[in-house]
């Protein structure tokens, strides 16, 4: 499953998990890592494990056409 990213502007994206976990042995806390929001640049964007398939289907439907992550 992906993250979601939220930043304080209200951007939504969708994180694949492999662009966070950038090695087996790479033990930095996903939650704790600086992440830039694409759209306006801010670095206080929040993570949010996606759960299930339905969750993540919920979220699509609010993000605009071709911008989720696969
Ligand atoms: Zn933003």
């Amino acid at each position: 499953m992906p993250l979601l990213a939220i930043c304080p502007n209200g951007h939504r994206r969708l994180i694949p998990f492999r662009l966070l976990k950038t090695h087996d042995n790479d033990r930095t806390p996903l939650y704790g890592r600086p992440f830039k929001c694409k759209a306006c640049g801010s670095p206080e964007v929040t993570l949010f494990a996606i759960e299930s398939q339905a969750e993540m289907y919920g979220v699509r439907q609010t993000l605009p056409k071709g911008s989720a992550a696969g």
